[in-house]
């Protein structure tokens, strides 16, 4: 037990009381001891369309079978080729080209470097400042860490990329406590973009990230307006927008991605998790025709000397084109469609219990935002977190924000038994 340097753990504590999955069969996990625990987080935002799907499990089995591993690097193997037209389709062809990673992280990274690298064979290298925005989370890379906007994934590293701004995050209990969906104040944050821009001039300005819902930060829901806007502004500067759609991808707002659901188009989009429904680790960076064109049409014959070993791994391509068969045979957006009122009417049922000062839902995401204890943050939401899961339910916290985004196969019956267990926790809690 102890040689496991665990990932965003609390060590010391999870080695005192240790929590451990051994099966996963469709929104249930088994536990060590043999408990039922519903999943309320699906894994980590990784699972839509429920654990151990026949279809997926059948075509990795095929896969390490017949091709364990084929490069990518100048020779490939069929279905990841295959795997990119299905996912332009996927996206309505409103991309061009996808490039594999393995993580949400190395699709960030990824994004970043083809960003500035687009520039440079544009002609323009001075664009090299990358805009993150405040309580962002685009993984761990260095990258990432860098336009992300959590002090605490930051400040034990010292030296992170230089020529990085970040945007003011929207977060506001004041003026948006309680609001269903996206809230109305907020959309002229966008145009702190502007101030950045006029310090810095246009000219040197790369790309913005921003995740359209902020999810691991305690999910927070973008204003109305607030993503056209900074659109607008990027189209204007010559600024590459790219939306880190790991959590938001792949049906999580009941429309294949948060940039459907907004009607705002991004130039590059950064995706995991959903992509093999968590079951095989990969990522992609989906982009624009005109970014991969200006690579292949530059004077300069430049490419983008990028990519990992496991690109395009056949397990994963293999994960992947199964999922996306299981999103299109289980009508599984659909089927999120028809859920997400009764999800949020099940939210805000517990608007009235203690602790809660804010509730937030958009698709079939939620969070909970409980009033710290004086001294002590973060305490609240933990203690609530091992509460429910000793109680047979799984949810996730951040600081004291739960936030929870069920596999999208939920049924209304396990709603009940999530939003039952919690606000029984809740009144119990100090
Ligand atoms: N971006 C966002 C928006 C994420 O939520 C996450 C993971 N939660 C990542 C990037 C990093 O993904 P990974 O953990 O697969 O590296």
């Amino acid at each position: 037990m102890g040689a496991f340097w665990m990932p965003f753990t609390n060590n010391r504590d999870f080695k005192a009381s240790p929590r451990l999955l051994v099966s996963a069969a469709g929104v249930h996990y088994t536990d060590i001891d043999g408990n039922q625990v519903l999943d309320g987080t699906a894994g980590l935002w990784c699972v839509p369309c429920g654990h151990a799907q026949p279809k997926i499990v059948a075509a990795v089995r095929e896969m390490v079978g017949k091709l364990d591993f084929a490069p990518t690097f100048q020779m490939g193997h069929p279905t990841a080729f295959e795997l990119a037209e299905k996912l332009m389709a996927y996206t309505n062809h409103k991309f061009g080209h996808v490039f594999y990673t393995n993580s949400g992280s190395e699709a960030v990274d990824t994004a970043l470097k083809m960003a500035l690298a687009y520039h440079r064979a544009r002609g323009e290298p001075a664009r090299t400042r990358l805009i993150g925005r405040e309580r962002g989370y685009h993984g761990v890379g260095f990258g990432g860490i860098s336009v992300g906007g959590i002090a605490g994934n930051r400040k034990q590293y010292g030296a992170l990329l230089p020529g990085v701004d970040h945007l003011p995050h929207t977060h506001n209990l004041e003026k948006n406590a309680f609001t269903r969906g996206e809230p109305e104040y907020g959309a002229h944050l966008a145009d702190e973009l502007e101030r950045i821009v006029a310090l810095h001039d246009a000219s040197t300005i790369a790309a913005v990230i921003v995740e359209p819902v902020a999810g691991s930060t305690g999910v927070l829901i973008p204003p109305k307006g607030y993503l056209k806007r900074l659109r607008e502004l990027c189209t204007k500067h010559g600024i590459l927008l790219i939306f880190d759609e790991v959590i938001t991808g792949f049906g999580r707002m009941a429309t294949p991605f948060a940039s459907d659901y907004f009607g705002v188009e991004p130039d590059m989009m950064t995706t995991a998790k959903g992509l093999t429904n968590g079951t095989v680790p990969m990522g992609a960076v989906f982009t624009k025709g005109f970014v991969y064109d200006a690579f292949m049409d530059s004077p300069a014959g430049i490419e983008l000397f990028h990519g990992y070993t496991y690109s395009g791994h056949p397990l994963a391509c293999a994960a992947s084109l199964a999922t996306l068969e299981v999103f299109e045979e289980q009508r599984i957006i659909e089927h999120a469609k028809g859920l997400q009122d009764y999800w949020a009417d099940a939210v805000y049922s517990l608007k009235d219990l203690p602790h809660v000062i804010d509730l937030r839902c958009i698709g079939l995401i939620a969070g909970i935002e409980l009033a710290p204890i004086p001294g002590k943050p973060g305490v609240r939401a933990y203690t609530a977190f091992k509460k429910a899961f000793a109680d047979g339910v799984l949810i996730r916290v951040t600081g004291d924000i739960i936030a929870l985004s069920p596999p999208l196969v939920f049924e209304k019956q396990h709603i009940d038994e999530l939003f039952g267990k919690l606000a029984k926790i809740l009144k119990a809690l100090d």
